[in-house]
C-alpha cells in the first residue's frame, strides 16, 4: 500500500522514496514506491506528471492500494527523488476546488446535485440532473461560487468513520465504505473526495462558467477556474480589442457594432444583387439584338472574358425569361464556365444534352463535369481558351437552329 503524501500535504512538490516493485504497464517501465506525492488519475482529476530521478513520469495510476508510476525509461536505483510538474498540479487543485464550490452553489441556488465531474485538459465540466437550466440560474450559481472564493474560506480535509459520515451534510453519499476522507470548504461544502485541493478558496482565483448545454435529461456545465479563467479572459480581451479597433466600437457595445456591420453588409449585398440583375437585363437585351435568327428562332453563342459565373447565370436567365431563345454562354480562361439555357417555349431543345455535346467537343479526352435540366445546365472549373470556346459554341448554335428547321 503506497503512502499518499498528497493527502498529508497537497503542496509538497518534491519527496524521497524507495522503489518497492518494478513492473511494466502497456509495454512501458513502471515502479511502485513506498510513498509518493504523485496523484493518480482518479475521481475526475487527471494524474500528475514530473520526474523520478530526472526520468520523466508520463502516467500515474491506481492499482488496488498501490500507485503505479509509468516512466519514460527504466529506473535502476532503489532510492528515488520525485519532483512534481507543479504548474500542472496546482492547475488541477484550482479546478478541483472550484468544482466543489460550483457544485455546492448549484445545490443552494437550484437544488441540483452534481452527478458527474470531469477535469479536462482545457476545460472542466459538471453534469446536473435537469434538462432545463435557465441562464439566470447559471448566473446566480456562478455569482455565489465566486463570492465564496473571495471570502477566502479555509479548505481542509479530515478522515471520519462510517458512523460520523451520516452526521455530515455531504452533497453525495460516499462511494467507499469504512473510513472516508472528507474535504470541507468551511461552513459551505462537505464532499467525500480523494483529490487534491487548494488550502483556501481565494487560491481558486475565479470561477467562470463558459456554457451550459442540454444532454438528454441532464445539463453539462462547462467552466474554468484560476489560471485557466485568467488565460481565457486574456485571450477574449485580445479578440474583443481587435474587433473594437476594426469597428471603432466602444468596449461594451461590440455586439451592437457587429450587428450593425452585418446589417449594412446585407443591405449592400441586396443593392448589389439588384444592380447585377438590372445589368443582366441590359446585357441580355444587347445580346439578343445580336443573335442571328434562323428559321424563325434565335440561337446565340457568346463568350465572356474573366466574368463572375454568377453574373453570366443572371444574363442567361434574363435572356430566356424575356425572349424565345437558346443561349450558349461561356466564360473563357483558367476558371472557365459554360452555361446552356433555353426559353420555356422551346420545349424540343434539351439544355443538358447540349451542354454534354459542348463539353465533349471541348474536352474529347473527357474529365469535364456538369449537368442540369432541359431548361438550364452548366459546368464550372473549366480551363478553356477563348477562341476554342467561341468556335465550339458558334458551331453548336448554328447546328441547333438549323436542326430545328
Ligand atoms: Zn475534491
Amino acid at each position: 500500500m503506497t503512502l499518499r503524501l498528497y493527502w498529508q500535504d497537497a503542496y509538497q512538490r518534491t519527496f524521497d522514496a524507495r522503489v518497492v516493485q518494478r513492473l511494466t504497464h502497456k509495454g512501458r517501465p513502471a515502479v511502485i514506491l513506498d510513498q509518493t506525492a504523485f496523484y493518480p488519475t482518479a475521481g475526475g482529476q487527471p494524474h500528475d506528471t514530473g520526474t523520478l530521478n530526472s526520468i520523466e513520469v508520463i502516467e500515474v495510476l491506481e492499482q488496488d492500494e498501490h500507485i503505479v508510476h509509468v516512466t519514460a525509461a527504466p529506473i535502476e536505483a532503489d532510492a528515488v527523488r520525485g519532483t512534481l510538474n507543479w504548474a500542472r498540479r496546482f492547475d488541477h487543485m484550482q479546478q478541483h476546488t472550484g468544482q466543489h464550490i460550483l457544485s455546492q452553489a448549484f445545490v443552494r441556488v437550484a437544488g441540483l446535485d452534481t452527478v458527474a465531474v470531469h477535469i479536462g485538459k482545457d476545460v472542466c465540466t459538471i453534469d446536473l440532473p435537469t434538462a432545463q437550466l435557465a441562464p439566470e440560474v447559471v448566473a446566480r450559481a456562478e455569482a455565489e461560487a465566486n463570492a465564496i472564493v473571495w471570502e477566502d474560506r479555509p479548505v481542509h480535509s479530515f478522515v471520519v468513520d462510517e458512523s460520523e459520515v451520516m452526521r455530515l451534510p455531504l452533497r453525495r453519499p460516499p462511494k467507499v465504505r469504512g473510513a472516508v476522507r472528507i474535504v470541507e470548504v468551511r461552513d459551505y461544502d462537505w464532499s467525500a473526495c480523494g483529490g487534491t485541493h487548494v488550502r483556501n478558496t481565494a487560491q481558486v482565483g475565479l470561477i467562470k462558467v463558459l456554457r451550459a448545454e442540454k444532454r438528454g435529461n441532464e445539463t453539462r456545465v462547462t467552466f474554468v477556474c484560476g489560471q485557466r479563467a485568467f488565460a481565457d479572459y486574456a485571450q477574449l480581451h485580445r479578440e474583443v480589442t481587435r474587433i473594437m479597433d476594426v469597428l471603432n466600437a466602444p468596449r461594451y457595445q461590440v455586439s451592437e457594432a457587429v450587428q450593425r456591420t452585418l446589417s449594412n453588409a446585407q443591405r449592400t449585398h441586396k443593392a448589389l444583387q439588384e444592380a447585377r440583375e438590372r445589368l443582366a437585363d441590359h446585357e441580355a437585351e444587347q445580346l439578343f439584338a445580336r443573335a442571328a435568327e434562323v428559321n424563325g428562332r434565335r440561337c446565340l453563342a457568346h463568350v465572356f472574358e474573366a466574368r463572375d459565373p454568377e453574373e453570366v447565370r443572371l444574363i442567361a436567365r434574363a435572356l430566356c425569361a424575356r425572349y424565345p431563345v437558346v443561349a450558349l454562354l461561356g466564360v473563357a480562361g483558367e476558371h472557365g464556365h459554360l452555361i446552356v439555357a433555353r426559353a420555356e417555349a422551346l420545349a424540343d431543345v434539351d439544355a443538358a444534352a447540349l451542354l454534354r455535346e459542348a463539353l465533349a467537343a471541348l474536352f474529347p479526352q473527357g474529365g469535364a463535369k456538369g449537368g442540369g435540366s432541359a431548361l438550364f445546365a452548366q459546368s464550372g472549373g473549366l480551363n478553356v481558351a477563348r477562341e476554342r470556346l467561341q468556335t465550339v459554341l458558334e458551331a453548336l448554335a448554328a447546328r441547333v437552329c438549323s436542326a430545328q428547321a
